[in-house]
């Protein structure tokens, strides 16, 4: 039995709570650090086609000796690729370059309001993606509460999961709650915001009054209001430091100071008007 809990999605398949993600690895070391995840005891691994490195997730997924049900792997559809018979072979792309019949999640990577292709057609194509067995649960990434809405009033399949960033500094209450109140799962990414939270006066001080590192006051954070999280990291000692954090509680005091440091900062692109789309 893991210790990390699971967090039920609403179509009734189990995520793991804390997994290891992969953004900014290069794809050459990306099969070593999976593997030194696994060694670790992570069992949820975040990829994009985007990231370049689904091949290396899928070489240590084979290399590891673990059976395919007792990882849980998550990729996303790159930009470029929103029209429905691109969704389609996107998805059975990135089947082919993990090595596996069947993804455990798949999502839109960014909602590009502000590009021809609606995202709602997009949304549409990812079920038949489900439906064809082709993923266990789709989801999205990156959508504001108006996007998530059309997709709740223009078609019959709520995404499992919205896949935003969320740290001390950036709370995103309001699409997190949106999401809590349709059983939309809320992922967390950046979860340490790459760095930039570390040290806050705040999180130091509450790092030293309960022992432990400011990463690990931040990511326990996360997991106590109920977020999944996946932070990346190539150094086996943070991978370690990122998974030893459930031995450990914070109280509602030092919950309230972590929150109340939100300055509503963005470290990566404003989803509204974001719309880079690969040559
Ligand atoms: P994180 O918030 O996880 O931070 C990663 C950075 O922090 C790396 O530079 C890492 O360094 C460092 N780090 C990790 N652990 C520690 C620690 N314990 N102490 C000090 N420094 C540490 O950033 P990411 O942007 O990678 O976000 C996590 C994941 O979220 C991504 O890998 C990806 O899967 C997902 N994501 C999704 C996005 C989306 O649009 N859907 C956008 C961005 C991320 P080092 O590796 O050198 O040890």
């Amino acid at each position: 039995m893991s210790v990390v809990p699971d967090v039920a999605l609403t179509n009734g398949v189990s995520i793991p709570q804390l997994g290891f993600g992969v953004f900014q690895i290069p794809p050459e070391e990306t099969r070593d650090a999976v593997l030194t995840a696994f060694e670790v005891g992570y069992r949820h691994i975040d990829t994009a086609e985007m990231y370049g490195n689904e091949r290396g997730v899928g070489e240590a997924l084979r290399a590891s000796g673990l059976t395919r049900e007792e990882v849980f792997v998550t990729s996303k559809l790159n930009n470029g690729y929103h029209r429905r018979d691109d969704v389609l072979r996107a998805a059975d792309q990135s089947l082919a370059d993990l090595g596996v019949d069947q993804m455990d999640m798949f999502l839109i990577h960014w909602p590009l309001p502000t590009i021809d292709v609606d995202y709602v057609e997009t949304w549409k194509a990812m079920i038949e993606v489900y439906r064809a067995g082709k993923a266990r649960a789709i989801g999205v990434s990156n959508f504001q509460v108006p996007h998530l809405q059309r997709l709740l009033d223009e078609t019959d399949h709520v995404p499992a999961v919205n896949q935003i960033e969320v740290h001390p500094y950036l709370t995103n209450e309001s699409v997190r709650a949106f999401g809590a109140q349709h059983g939309i799962a809320t992922e967390a990414w950046s979860p340490i915001a790459q760095g930039l939270v570390l040290g806050d006066p705040v999180l130091v001080e509450i790092a030293e009054r309960v022992g432990r590192t400011p990463a690990q006051v931040t990511l326990r954070w996360h997991l106590q209001r109920g977020d999944i999280v996946f932070p990346k990291s190539v150094t086996r000692s943070r991978v370690e430091e990122n998974f030893a954090l459930f031995d450990f509680e914070l109280g509602d005091a030092e919950m309230s100071a972590l929150g109340a440091l939100n300055r509503d900062q963005r470290t990566g692109p404003d989803p509204d008007t974001f719309a880079r789309v690969p040559a």
